[in-house]
């Protein structure tokens, strides 16, 4: 029988209009076989998007063109998007060199860099959802599914809730593992004119990179659109001020030649996994299950994760096995949430070209502090024996043709590009 669990998922609901929320709500409408199917796409139109989610990584532009229908193209113009073929590093690591981590095949696969408001906007056009704009007090399980319990309604009950609230409002060790061996926590954002654009309706061919320029205080990335550039300085704010930043970020713009800016917003984040990202009824996704600095841009490959697996799951598993599947899946998203950051605080390892206050701390009581963030006994998962192995393998003078496909969160090309180019 094809999709065998769709006759138990007759009702969904989908909660927050971010990226996360609305990458959901499509993959549901597309996915789902059934035309009976009721889906509520419920948000708070009091409560904004982040919205800043702006580098992706391959996987997203095959992903948009199967939720759309459209063609690349068209899907990369509705974006204002560019091609992202990697990450240029600057100044990053103990050698003194720039280097680029390409996707692999390298400059053939590409990611976008891409519009976050545009994107869930093109989304909204394939879900066919119920919208519902109301607060969200509680989700409870009940018996089969889960209940919502809105603000000025009444409850409803649905047979899968996605969780797309964004971030938790604070972090507690029993929910979730805390990463703090990634030594950042704030971002500061701002928008300077675009420098590459559509020429005629066509989009824009040429390779780009997302641009990671490492900085006394942290680092800058800046991702080039084609209505806007946008310029982000990631730092700690228990270690640089505010004041001092801005005068970095000032004289970085100014050295590239930037004479305008708008400021956007001053964005404070955690770095964290929840331990519960599925339960079998209620899906943690986006912001809401995990997040990290956004070094790699991990978060909306990390969404397209969680919908994926848990979609599949609920639609192609047979209804009795789900007690059995949905601790299995849960185990999984959270090993590869952390492998991302295990990955992510792997970069700051080997230090930059600066000897500041902050990268003294990133590179010598930051990261070291991995191995116990991520002890299988306290963090309920084989992340960090995973992520060792990788390591080992890099330590290697010959890596072994069997081991060419190996991944921990990203493949092993992407941990080669980052140990030769960190020198680590
Ligand atoms: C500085 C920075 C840079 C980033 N860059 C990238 C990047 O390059 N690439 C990448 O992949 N990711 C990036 N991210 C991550 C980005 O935040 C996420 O990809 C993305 O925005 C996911 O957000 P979300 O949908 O989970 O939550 P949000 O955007 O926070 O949306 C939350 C939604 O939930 C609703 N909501 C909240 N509470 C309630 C309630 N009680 N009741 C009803 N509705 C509610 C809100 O109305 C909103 O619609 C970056 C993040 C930061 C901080």
């Amino acid at each position: 029988m094809i999709n065998p669990g769709s006759r138990f998922l007759k009702k969904i609901a989908v909660v927050g209009r971010g990226t996360a929320g609305s990458l959901a709500a499509a993959s549901v409408a597309r996915m789902h076989p059934d035309s009976e199917l009721e889906l509520h796409h419920i948000y708070d139109s009091r409560i904004p998007v982040i919205g800043v989610g702006e580098g992706s990584w391959p996987s997203l532009v095959q992903e948009l063109q199967q939720l759309t229908r459209l063609s690349h193209q068209d899907v990369q113009l509705r974006l204002k998007g560019t091609r992202k073929y990697g990450v240029a590093f600057e100044g990053w690591g103990r050698r003194g060199r720039d280097f680029t981590h390409f996707f692999t095949p390298q400059q053939v696969s590409y990611g976008y860099h891409l519009s976050a408001d545009l994107m869930a906007e093109l989304l909204h056009e394939s879900a066919g959802a119920s919208h519902i704009d109301a607060k969200i007090c509680k989700i409870n399980r009940v018996e089969g599914g889960a209940e919502v319990e809105f603000e000025g309604r009444a409850p409803e009950r649905y047979d899968l809730v996605f969780d797309a609230r964004g971030f938790p409002r604070e972090l507690h060790s029993s929910q979730h593992i805390g990463i703090s061996f990634i030594p950042t926590n704030t971002a500061m954002i701002r928008r300077c004119p675009a420098t590459v654009r559509d020429i005629k309706g066509e989009p824009v061919i040429e390779h780009t990179y997302t641009r990671a320029v490492a900085r006394p205080h942290g680092w800058i990335f800046v991702i080039p659109l084609t209505i806007h550039t946008s310029y982000g300085y990631v730092f700690n704010q228990g270690i640089s001020s505010l004041d001092e930043v801005e005068a970095d970020f000032d004289a970085f713009l100014e050295a590239d030649g930037v004479a305008d800016f708008e400021h956007r917003a001053v964005i404070p984040f955690p770095n964290f996994v929840h331990r519960q990202i599925y339960d079998g009824a209620v899906a943690r996704i986006g912001n809401a299950a995990a997040f990290m600095e956004p070094l790699e841009a991990t978060a909306i490959v990390s969404a397209q994760l969680q919908i994926g697996m848990v979609l599949n799951m609920r639609l192609n598993r047979s209804i009795e096995h789900l007690e059995r599947d949905a601790p299995v899946v849960n185990r999984f998203l959270v090993r590869s949430m952390l492998s991302y950051g295990l990955f992510v605080g792997w970069h700051y390892s080997c230090g930059s070209r600066f000897e500041s206050g902050f990268w003294r701390y990133a590179r010598d009581q930051a990261w070291p502090e991995h191995r116990k963030a991520a002890d299988p006994d306290i963090a309920g998962c084989d992340a960090l024996p995973r992520f060792d192995e990788m390591i080992s393998l890099m330590n290697q003078p010959i890596i072994d043709k069997a081991d060419w496909n190996r991944m921990c969160a990203v493949p092993l090309t992407s941990y080669a590009q980052m140990s030769q180019g960190l020198g680590c």
